[in-house]
């Protein structure tokens, strides 16, 4: 595609763009009494207006009916985990047995390294990227202490080669090579959080294999993002949050994939509750767990219906969408948000910046910025726009298919520009 710098160009697009109308399905927040330039979808998504009915629904059935909402509900609680099964499946590329939501994200990364973190004889060590988000990197390193392991020598943490700022696949799967027979779990992010690089999911997941370890994936910054395939790809589990790109508000419930040859076996370990437990003697208050078959096996408490009622409202939209329309849209939008990042540094010697994104990403262009860095966010800031700044020097910008336009990539360019 031929990009242009201008404002009728921008609007084109726009008037092309299938997805147009969505926008209006969202609020859009205010900066001084205008609407903002919003480029931080992959941190926290905005609202959809249908959440707060979806929400009120289950506020009035709680007023209405007490303990008795359970199972006389519109939407009965006891059922809740179910109506959003269909939505994540959609989501995760999985089939539904292979799906729950349930918890938050980071407590479900430790509930499935539970049952596929399990360290023996040599075979004990984790492979990750090095730079993870910290809450991953605070799960492994509790988790492989917790299996009475140091650190440094039970994590592998891969960095990129001198002078670049992502991993190669390449190197990637021949790191695992390498250390084939001493990795028992592979993990990688499915985005990058920091450079916006989109891991080979695929490719990383049948090396694992091919060595004899399993593999695993945080999804936060991929759920929404990429069109994903989890089970064709043969991934052994995947967990992510649903307030970044699936905009099911803060601290919203989390997903997890568990692959249907793990997820219909009742023998693996894990750490259950009675959320987990057979559904249709859940309440016959017996000892003896038995799993329900699935992902939803791995559940321990019963669902938290407000957050949910809240990602219901927001998976339809995805559902409607379609994730092949938004990856599609996604990639024009960031692909002209390049473009205009460029022309502007063209054209102002006082934009010193790198981006750090590969090709290979979903919706977000990570910046290496100069010594004016923090002065360049805080005029954005100052003019309306929402970006974020990431220590010590990166600013991350991400506009989304579901909610941004082409106008708000122009406008945000006229911006830098005039900095
Ligand atoms: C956002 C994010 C988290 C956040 O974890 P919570 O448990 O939801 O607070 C964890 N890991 C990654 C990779 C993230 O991007």
């Amino acid at each position: 595609m031929q990009w242009e710098n201008t404002e009728e160009f921008a609007s084109k697009l726009d008037a092309q763009d299938e997805l147009s109308s969505f926008r209006g399905e969202f609020y859009i927040p205010k900066v001084n009494g205008k609407e903002s330039i919003y480029f931080t979808g992959n941190s926290l998504g905005l609202q959809p207006k249908s959440a707060r009915a979806a929400l009120e629904q289950e506020m009035k059935d709680w007023e209405d009916l007490g303990v008795e909402g359970h199972f006389h509900g519109k939407n009965p609680w006891f059922y809740y985990h179910k109506f959003l099964t269909e939505g994540a499946a959609y989501i995760a590329g999985a089939k539904p047995i292979e799906v729950v939501v349930m918890n938050n994200l980071t407590v479900n990364l430790h509930f499935m390294m539970v049952s596929f973190y399990r360290p023996a004889g040599k075979r004990y060590k984790i492979l990750m990227e090095g730079g993870a988000f910290p809450s991953d990197m605070y799960a492994m390193e509790s988790q492989v202490k917790f299996h009475g392991y140091e650190y440094d020598d039970a994590v592998i943490e891969m960095t990129p080669r001198a002078g670049e700022h992502h991993l190669r696949t390449e190197d990637i799967v021949q790191t695992i090579h390498e250390h084939g027979d001493e990795i028992a779990l592979v993990m990688f992010s499915g985005v990058q959080y920091y450079t916006g690089q989109a891991f080979d999911i695929p490719a990383i997941t049948k090396a694992a294999h091919d060595a004899g370890a399993l593999c695993g994936f945080d999804l936060a910054h991929a759920a929404g993002n990429l069109q994903l395939k989890l089970h064709d790809w043969d991934v052994d589990f995947g967990v992510w949050c649903s307030y970044k790109y699936l905009n099911s508000g803060p601290g919203g419930v989390s997903g997890v994939f568990v692959h249907e040859r793990h997820a219909n076996n009742p023998e693996l370990p894990r750490f259950a509750g009675w959320w987990g437990h057979k559904e249709d003697d859940r309440f016959q208050m017996k000892r003896g767990y038995i799993p329900e078959p699935g992902a939803a096996g791995w559940q321990l408490s019963n669902a938290p219906v407000l957050s949910m009622s809240v990602h219901k409202a927001s998976l339809k939209l995805f559902q409607q969408a379609g994730m092949e329309r938004l990856v599609e849209k996604g990639r024009k939008l960031n692909a002209y948000l390049e473009f205009v990042v460029r022309e502007a540094g063209r054209s102002n010697d006082r934009l010193q910046f790198d981006i750090i994104t590969p090709e290979e990403r979903g919706c977000q262009l990570s910046v290496l910025t100069g010594a004016n860095g923090k002065e360049l966010f805080d005029h954005l800031t100052g003019e309306g726009v929402i970006v974020d700044w990431r220590e010590p020097n990166v600013i991350r910008m991400a506009p989304v298919p579901m909610y941004n336009s082409f106008m708000d990539v122009y406008q945000f360019g006229e911006l830098l520009r005039n900095f």
